[in-house]
């Protein structure tokens, strides 16, 4: 393999970085850097301001370097230089960087990702009701049968998505935005209102915009003196029939420790809940991010990364990132295989050994309704055959056995024999519908 390129390197560590820090994290960190150059193991990186620089320096310079290692297989050291500015400035471990003073920008309509639209989210029966409430809010703000607009779900579902898809409608139409996160709604109202004493002012910012998007709410439940900064605000923007939408990991009643008088108003407008896609809307979703990423995948790459990743949006989105990023470093076309040893480490993360020996036989031996002596016996009519050419073959797919021991498990049977079923049920799976009805049901019993 020729050298890689510190690009390849770095788009491979970002694929991985991705799914270990958070997509807060990511965006902010991460995102905007670049791999410059990759000489005597170290990495230089190029990122776009010192702020970043130092803050990856002492934040997630082991955790990056951890991951180059398992990478490139060799120590890597990694240096920072900011894009902008001519003279370099190197962060080595240990040295800080100057740091001028960049304060990121409070609550306005700047807040909000441009990536996050209506058009690049994909609506499947599991996210239909709160995309059509978003927009709505979008496009008929402050009607009070969905005033607060409420959206909730689990993990990496789309909730920030869709409440920057709305808030980005918003503002196209000349609306004043204000976007922020529960948690900086709480910072921000414990240093201007209480540390400063300007409660008046941070009030009467909020309470004249047109339109307030707050995600994940449920940070601010026990944190009484926010909550009640909120609850006026919630009233004065909603008595003006202001937009106010909410996102959060539950719907209002499970909010814990908050008062009943603000849970009482987040059930006054709509809540719509968003669930955890199903296969054909993971699917769906990794088409249009490879779409729009120009990668171009074959169908059933997508299928398995659709079928490995279940739970969540984002991490499906990191699944593909890493594949196209090790097919590159690699420079091989993608196939189901390289897909698969490309997530390796991310189905760990959710272990699933695999399955034993005896269950797997005793899976073949139900779905045919025989017994496992029938399998490891001498029976010979045809269905008895089927099943036992069948346990071969998810013996030697889903198991490391050898033929051998196979064929001893299996009542003492020829490797030869093993291996002529393995191979007969790999070639049938193709063209016998009989056999892909059997393989896929007892594969769905395994789950
Ligand atoms: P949450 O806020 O619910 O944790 P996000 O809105 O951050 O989740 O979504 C995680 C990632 O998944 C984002 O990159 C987002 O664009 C993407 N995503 C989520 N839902 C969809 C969808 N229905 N269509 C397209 N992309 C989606
Ligand atoms: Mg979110």
């Amino acid at each position: 393999m020729r050298s890689r390129t510190a690009q390849e390197i770095w788009d491979a560590a970002l694929g991985e970085l991705q799914l270990q820090v958070s997509r807060a994290n990511y965006r902010t960190w991460l995102e905007k850097t670049k791999g410059l150059s990759y000489q005597e193991n170290q990495l230089v990186l190029s990122v776009p301001n010192t702020f970043v620089a130092e803050y990856l320096d002492k934040n997630l310079r082991s955790l990056i370097e951890k991951t180059l290692m398992g990478i490139t297989q060799s120590e890597v050291r990694v240096g920072f230089t900011v894009d902008s500015l001519s003279s370099a400035v190197e962060a080595k471990p240990g040295q800080s960087v100057n740091l001028p003073a960049v304060i990121p920008q409070s609550g306005n309509a700047s807040r909000l990702n441009p990536k996050y639209t209506f058009d690049t989210f994909v609506v499947s029966k599991c996210n239909r009701m709160a995309f059509a409430a978003a927009c709505s809010a979008a496009d008929k703000p402050g009607v009070s049968s969905y005033n607060p607009l409420y959206i909730y779900g689990g993990v990496g579902l789309g909730k920030t998505h869709l409440l920057n898809a709305i808030g980005n409608a918003a503002v196209t139409k000349g609306m004043h935005v204000i976007a922020v996160s529960a948690e900086q709604f709480t910072n921000e109202f414990v240093t201007t209102a209480i540390r400063e004493r300007k409660a008046e002012e941070f009030r009467s910012r909020y309470r004249n915009t047109d339109m307030l998007l707050i995600d994940d709410i449920q940070f601010i439940s026990g944190k009484e003196a926010t909550e009640e900064s909120f609850f006026h605000v919630f009233n004065d923007l909603r008595d003006a029939d202001r937009q106010i939408v909410l996102t959060s990991n539950c719907p209002p009643h499970s909010i814990p420790a908050i008062e009943d008088r603000l849970r009482s108003r987040l059930e006054w407008g709509l809540s719509a809940g968003i669930h955890p896609p199903d296969f054909e809307t993971r699917l769906a979703i990794l088409q249009a991010k490879a779409r729009k990423d120009g990668v171009e995948l074959a169908p059933d790459v997508l299928t398995f990364i659709a079928e490995s990743i279940r739970q969540n949006i984002r991490e499906l989105e990191g699944s593909l990132n890493r594949v196209v990023a090790y097919s590159r470093l690699l420079q091989t076309v993608v196939t189901p295989a390289l897909a698969s040893e490309a997530l390796r480490d991310i189905s760990d993360r959710h272990p699933k050994s695999p399955p034993a020996p005896l269950l797997l036989v005793e899976a073949v031996a139900a779905y045919f309704n025989l017994g496992i002596e029938d399998l490891t016996g001498s029976k010979r009519d045809k269905q008895t055959m089927l099943a036992r050419q069948i346990v071969m073959y998810f013996l030697r797919e889903k198991t490391e056995l050898s033929l051998a021991s196979i064929g001893r498990e299996l009542g003492g049977r020829q490797p030869i024999t093993v291996s002529q079923s393995h191979k007969k049920i790999s070639k049938e799976l193709a063209d016998n519908p009989e056999v892909q009805q059997a393989i896929q049901a007892i594969q769905q019993s395994l789950r």
